[in-house]
């Protein structure tokens, strides 16, 4: 993992900033092509022309894809030297593909977007013009998620509920990957061993001065989202467990307050006991106390395997990504 030197920095970005669109992408070759075309479409209707249009490089992180994804980027590139290509040597993920390409990006600014064109190139103004204003990081939040699934906008309300119920540093709801990094959050970012990568919550932990500008999140235009539920739940595994510990905090609590009224039963038995001679009857009592001793044994049980695990994966300390070729860096 090699990190892009940074670029002269040219102060308070007057005059021609330069972005680096990281772009990860899973079996997309339908998309690319639209993608270039849309990001290019969107500058010369936000800027005209003008001299302060920005500067782009497109980097694409090709995540391990099995259709032609490489070719069409490599067939662009021929004529578009902007145009950049990462190949990981297999399929590591969004989260990795992405931090891969923010390794590599360049820019005074970059800016993570889906090829979908789910993260609409017309926010690029808006993103730039409150950077310009003095923020480092710029979300894009979607203010009207009605082109998700229902099934996807509620599991992920709910995730961001108990994500923030629970964590030190809030994540802003709502605000996916789609946001203006400026080169000094950026630097911060890249500098982040950790493994378990949950970028939205390290892009919330970092701080910064942070702007909001809002947009509706449109219909993925070609094909179909690539996370299955699976995928999700893992990653709001993930989520949780690298921004916080409260969880296993709170099995310590519920053990002692278990321990405390189990004393003072066990206390009140004996004293039965002795006064009033052995009772027999009791057997749904203690079937029930059983079993939810059990319950709670296993998932706390659990709980601090989810934690360990992550632990294992931090200590083994491989890389957390795998470039098996660049073109154009
Ligand atoms: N993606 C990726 N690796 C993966 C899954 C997704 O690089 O393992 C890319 C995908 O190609 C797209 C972006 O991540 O550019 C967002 O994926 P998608 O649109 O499927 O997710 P959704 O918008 O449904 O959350
Ligand atoms: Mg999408």
């Amino acid at each position: 993992m090699t990190r892009a030197s940074a670029p002269e920095q040219s102060g308070h970005h007057t005059g021609k900033p330069m972005l680096s669109l990281v772009v990860p992408v899973l079996n997309e070759a339908d998309a690319i092509r639209e993608f270039v075309r849309s990001v290019d479409a969107a500058i010369e209707a936000a800027w005209n022309g003008a001299s302060d249009t920005p500067d782009l490089e497109i980097i694409f992180v090709d995540d391990g894809s099995s259709d032609p994804t490489a070719t069409v980027v490599r067939a662009l590139r021929k004529n578009d030297a902007r145009i950049k290509l990462i190949s990981l040597s297999r399929n590591f993920g969004k989260e990795a593909a992405l931090s891969a390409g923010l390794h590599a990006a360049s820019g005074d600014a970059a800016i993570p977007m889906d090829v979908d064109l789910q993260d609409p190139p017309d926010m690029l103004r808006p993103m730039v013009e409150a950077w310009k204003n003095g923020a480092k990081v710029v979300n894009a939040r979607r203010a009207d998620r009605s082109a998700d699934s229902w099934f996807k906008r509620t599991s992920s309300r709910v995730f961001y509920r108990m994500m923030n119920l629970i964590s030190d540093q809030p994540i802003a709801d709502d605000v996916g990957d789609f946001r203006l990094l400026d080169r000094d959050a950026l630097e911060v970012l890249n500098d982040m061993t950790e493994h378990t990568r949950f970028n939205k919550g390290l892009f919330s932990w970092i701080g910064f001065e942070t702007a909001t500008v809002e947009y509706v999140r449109p219909d993925r235009n070609v094909g179909q989202t690539k996370w299955k539920p699976l995928k999700l739940l893992s990653l709001a595994f993930d989520g949780i467990t690298s921004s916080t510990t409260l969880p296993l905090r709170v099995w310590t609590l519920i053990g002692a307050l278990i321990a405390i009224g189990a004393i003072g039963y066990a206390g009140w038995l004996i004293f039965y006991t002795l006064v009033h001679g052995a009772d027999v009857p009791g057997y749904a009592s203690l079937m029930v106390a059983i079993l939810l001793l059990g319950g709670l044994n296993l998932i706390s049980l659990g709980l601090i395997g989810e934690y360990l695990g992550r632990v294992a994966v931090q200590v083994r300390g491989r890389p957390l990504y795998i470039i098996a070729s660049t073109e154009g860096l």
